[in-house]
């Protein structure tokens, strides 16, 4: 597996209304894209800062994975995503590395990446996400 870079990192807010100005005001980013992902459950919001994205997580629902992390932890970092070639492949890589999965396969993410996550216990506590735009 080859990582290219930090392809974003996703942030979990409670409200995208309410985060989205201290990005934009205080930052001075601009959020180029809001998009529902309904599978997970969230709104995100993104922000270009070089070749890395913020990701900022708005839940639609307490049930969802950003939900329950925000009545866990509160708002703050959710996870890091790496660009790699090829999501099968990097997630076939690092389970070969005894490294458990959430995802065993790529599936479809915000903005039409492939993406698939590696679960916190095997990666030192940082929810992991793999993404490719093919
Ligand atoms: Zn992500």
């Amino acid at each position: 597996m080859e990582i290219s870079h930090i392809e974003h990192i996703g942030i979990a807010v409670n409200s995208l209304e309410e985060a989205i100005p201290y990005y934009e005001k205080v930052l001075g980013l601009k959020c180029y894209a809001v998009e529902e992902v309904t599978d997970q459950k969230v709104k995100t919001a993104f922000f270009k800062v070089g070749q890395t994205k913020i990701e900022l997580l708005e839940s639609t629902d307490p049930e969802g994975p950003i939900g329950k992390f925000l009545e866990k932890k509160g708002p703050g970092v959710h996870h890091l995503a790496f660009a790699v070639e090829n999501v099968n492949e990097a997630l076939n890589d690092v389970a070969a590395s005894g490294v458990q999965l959430i995802d065993k396969t790529s599936r479809k993410g915000a903005e039409g990446l492939n993406i698939g996550f590696l679960h916190p216990k095997s990666t030192l506590g940082v929810l992991t996400e793999l993404c490719s735009d093919k």
